[in-house]
């Protein structure tokens, strides 16, 4: 059997192979062959690591042999060796995976000392307090990461010599401090492990890759490995890189450094960094002493600064990415330790993005790849200002991003009421209805304590693009006192607060923010992507200022125009409450006559801005109940109202007790007598009376309308064929507002949706009603009238009977947030800050369906629904209109199932088009559809 080579020099690794080499590795193999000035050395592979594992933490047999005819090649080429008491080799020996875990696994420089190898470090340098010093720092680190002596036992001595000796700081201490160190520092290894202190380099080489192999399964390195899903897909094992030491702390010819080939803050093309004179990369990492910025160097170390520039130049061209490296000045030579991607901010990859394009170092392609769609999210919203410290006061839901500050009030009345004196506003409720509304276009944010990511303020803040934070439990509301209580903490009414909808979370006070930057960069960005993307992405929108401002920023088409929003206008709600409770089939003709005018103008309005774009309007959806006051509330009233009968009729008496007063008084009694005159003659008109009947009637209503899930009950389809009339009205307007603006000579393509549908039978009915009112509309209008007819799939049944659906059905559009729901038979109001959290906690669930796309559930049921759907229509029109429509992932998922379009939230409309065009170029790592396991999309499996 040919036997496994385990070890490669640095300039001998041929084709770059982070999975082999690890990250690090590969970086240093390959800065090697380019010519850059890497110190010479050699990668043990994570095929070794994986050998120890599999073989009882043994070593490969080999490989130290290996490792010998290796270190043989590194020491003809500097000339050193390691063990030599004239001219030592020493080694840094560091992990490495094939993705980056920063500081999770083991390192340890200095490796070769030994009392004789000392000896020659201090002939060389003739600096016997530095050569000390390396040595307990290598004790100290070998002890601790190979032999398992506790780290805080060195420290005892460390901190006992400088007490002893007066030092502050370790750079106090002589070098006779430092040699009396090591002595008992190796005193306490032998102590601890029951013998010496290895002295020979290749125990100590051998025992060193052992205990970085060690490091691969240390607990942090697992916790890491969890929390980021790093699979053994992604990385396996760790590499091992055996590194020729230099010394930045040589004197003040040498120093140390980290640099980035671009400013990672702003994306600026300059070279960026900080670096210490005299000093060890620890030194940095500690933060004992201060770094100064690079540009120092140009008048301290001029060569060096500019081999620098040379070297950002070269990287760059080679790696074709912002490179973020690590630098070593030993006497007067530059080296370079290790190299790796930038990370940088948004803004700065944006920037890069298009100016890397520019300088023909990157394709198209490959800028709109670099920006991650959810780094995105960064630059749409207003943030909390970086540099803000604050700690929250409560934390809830992250329901629409952004991050406004406002006054607390804790109704919708007082919001619009503050709002209107120019006051910001934070709306804080339990929860919000759709009569609510006012108070949302007053605010500048929602904050409420019940509730998901789907509830009504959350869906609503989202459609109008402003922060919420919804269910919050830790808050609670005292609507009487008109405070809220968090903690112990009140919040009365009036007061500042700051919510973060990125975060879900609650400051007290205004908290500092920065502004969404939409620059023209990103503009380019998002037009590129466009030019990738296969996937059509619409907006959910239900105003015409929703759709002109979806339009610009790049929706295709409205997906979801939710038509029970129009209903809520503080004009239209008592027509619509008219509409609910009359009692007879002549008074709802009468309320929805009213209606009909006021819908056919929103629809125009929204038409027209979308002209030449399709428009999905959704016929009435929710039960109706939403649209009347609660029965609590009715109950309350009717009580006050019974009150002041009672009120009324004692008062009555009042004039004939006053003649009794004092005549002195009579006078300023004349106010209580035109009162009671007032009084008298409502009683007549026996008003109160009327109006407790009119209430009454109405909590009657109320209460037969009541439903113990009315998200289960009275709503979508099953209202339209219940109540036709609405329907008719609403399909009504939708095409006498089309048919108006085709006479206008515009292109309206209007699109209607019925919601809720389980049965065919269900659609056909609606599809009829449509037929005849758009016959009637056609005589009227004298014009044809085109429309598209559709249904939302949001019941599993739907999904098992598309076939069927899509003989009437020109579209289908997934609302996937009552699919996940159905789907789950999770309460889409109450889930979320009941046991979801928890269930993400214990990873019984990894993500929150109803943020994320249920794959494996609901994905599934959409693969039916549209297997099936375009069996019957092959050139079925699909799309989802769930708030997954704006979800990175989930709009992935959708672009690998064969979705037609996606429709999210205007602002989240850039994110979409970004995630629609990574979705495409990744396209070809993906399995084709036929092939396609849930099982095996996402990395966790549930
Ligand atoms: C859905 O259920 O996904 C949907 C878009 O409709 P709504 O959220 O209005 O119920
Ligand atoms: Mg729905």
């Amino acid at each position: 059997m040919k036997s496994i080579k385990f070890v490669y020099l640095f300039e001998e690794a041929e084709a770059i192979d982070k999975k082999l080499l690890g990250g690090k590795g590969a970086g240093l193999a390959e800065m090697t062959r380019m010519g850059l000035p890497v110190p010479p050395g050699f990668t043990v592979t994570t095929e070794a690591c994986l050998h120890f594992y599999e073989n009882k933490k043994r070593l490969p047999k080999s490989l130290m042999e290996e490792v010998g005819v290796n270190l043989k090649k590194v020491e003809e080429k500097t000339g050193k060796k390691l063990g030599s008491a004239q001219n030592p080799l020493f080694f840094s020996v560091r992990s490495g995976a094939a993705i980056s875990m920063p500081g999770m696994m083991d390192t340890i420089l200095n490796l070769g000392l030994n009392d004789k190898t000392l000896e020659g470090l201090i002939k060389i340098t003739s600096d016997g307090r530095f050569a000390y010093d390396a040595y307990r720092r290598f004790i100290q680190l070998f002890g601790k990461i190979a032999l398992g002596v506790e780290e805080k036992e060195f420290d005892q001595i460390l901190n006992q010599t400088k007490e002893k000796t007066g030092a502050k700081e370790d750079t106090d201490l002589d070098g006779d401090h430092l040699k009396d160190i090591c002595k008992q520092y190796l005193g306490l290894v032998k102590k601890r492990t029951g013998t010496p202190f290895p002295e020979d380099p290749m125990v100590q080489l051998r025992l060193a890759i052992e205990a970085v192999f060690r490091s691969w399964m240390g607990k942090r390195a697992m916790d890491y490995r969890k929390e980021f899903n790093i699979t053994p897909e992604m990385a396996n094992g760790t590499a091992v890189n055996v590194c020729t030491m230099v010394f930045g702390n040589m004197g003040f010819d040498s120093a140390t450094g980290v640099a980035f080939t671009r400013d990672p803050g702003t994306g600026e093309n300059i070279l960026y960094g900080e670096y210490l004179v005299n000093a060890q990369g620890e030194d940095v990492v500690a933060g004992i002493r201060t770094p100064k910025p690079i540009q120092e160097m140009k008048k301290e170390m001029p060569k060096i600064y500019r081999e620098m520039e040379r070297t950002r130049k070269i990287l760059e061209e080679h790696f074709h990415e912002v490179q973020d490296f690590e630098f070593t000045v030993e006497k007067g030579t530059l080296y370079i330790l290790q190299t790796r991607n930038g990370k940088m901010n948004a803004q700065a990859i944006v920037r890069t993005s298009k100016e890397m394009v520019s300088e023909k170092l990157i394709n198209r392609e490959k800028a709109v790849l670099r920006l991650k769609p959810q780094e995105l999210e960064q630059l749409l919203h207003k943030r909390i200002d970086p540099n803000f410290k604050g700690k929250p006061v409560a934390v809830g839901l992250a329901a629409s991003p952004g991050a406004a500050s406002g006054k607390a009030v804790f109704d919708a009345d007082e919001a619009e009421r503050v709002g209107k004196l120019g006051h910001k506003v934070i709306l804080v409720r339990e929860e919000t209805k759709p009569e609510d509304i006012h108070g949302f276009f007053a605010s500048q944010g929602i904050l409420t304590t019940r509730g998901g990511k789907t509830s009504h303020a959350a869906v609503v803040a989202r459609g109008m693009g402003k922060p919420c934070v919804s269910g919050c439990e830790e808050l609670r509301i005292d609507p009487k006192g008109r405070e809220a209580i968090i903690k112990n903490v009140n919040i009365k009414e009036g007061e500042f607060i700051t919510i973060d909808g990125s975060r879900g979370e609650v400051y007290l006070g205004e908290v500092p923010t920065v502004d969404p930057e939409i620059n023209k960069d990103l503009l380019t960005l998002l037009r590129w992507a466009d030019e990738i993307r296969t996937l059509g992405v619409r907006a959910n929108a239900d105003t015409s200022e929703g759709a002109v401002k979806a339009r610009q920023l790049g929706a295709e088409g409205i997906g979801l125009c939710r038509t029970e929003r129009m209903f809520n206008a503080a004009n239209r709600l008592p027509v619509v409450r008219e509409m609910i409770l009359a009692g007879s089939k002549e008074k709802r003709a009468e309320a929805i006559a009213e209606l009909l005018p006021m819908q056919r103008s929103d629809f125009k309005e929204i038409f027209r801005a979308m002209a030449g774009l399709p428009v999905t309007i959704r016929l009435l959806d929710p039960p109706l109940h939403e649209f009347l006051p609660s029965a609590e509330e009715l109950a309350e009233e009717l009580r006050k109202l019974k009150e002041i009968d009672t009120a009324f009729s004692t008062m009555e008496n009042i004039s004939d007790a006053m003649k009794f007063l004092d005549p002195s008084f009579r006078e300023s009694l004349g106010l209580l007598d035109h009162v009671v005159t007032d009084i008298v003659e409502i009683k007549e008109k026996r008003l109160d009376k009327k109006l407790i009947r009119k209430q009454h009637d109405t909590l009657r209503k109320v209460k037969e309308m009541m439903e113990v899930n009315p998200m289960l009950g009275h709503r979508g389809v099953r209202l339209g064929i219940t109540y036709p009339e609405i329907y008719k009205m609403q399909i009504q307007a939708i095409l006498e507002a089309a048919a108006e603006l085709i006479k206008e000579g515009l292109d309206i393509q209007p699109e209607i949706m019925v919601p809720q549908v389980c049965t065919a039978q269900e659609l056909k009915w609606v599809y009829q009603l449509v037929l005849k009112v758009q016959k009637e509309a056609e005589k009227q209008y004298r014009i044809r009238i085109p429309f598209k007819f559709g249904t939302m799939i949001e019941v599993v049944r739907a999904c098992m009977r598309a076939g069927r659906l899509a003989e009437v059905a020109d579209f289908f559009s997934f609302g996937t947030n009552d699919l996940t729901q159905a789907t789950f038979s999770f309460s889409r109001e109450d889930a979320e800050n009941k046991f979801l959290p928890l269930y993400n906690q214990r990873k019984i669930l990894q993500d929150n369906p109803f943020e994320v796309l249920d794959v494996k559930g609901v994905g599934r049921l959409m693969m039916i629904a549209i297997e099936w759907g375009r069996r019957t229509k092959p050139d079925l029109k699909i799309g989802i209109c769930g708030e997954h429509g704006g979800h990175p992932e989930s709009v992935e998922f959708s672009h690998s199932i064969g979705l037609s379009y996606v429709s999210c939230s205007a602002p989240r409309l850039p994110i979409a088009r970004l995630a629609a065009a990574h979705a495409k170029l990744k396209e070809k790592e993906k399995k084709p559809l036929e092939k396609y396991d849930p099982d095996v999309f996402g990395i966790p499996s549930v």
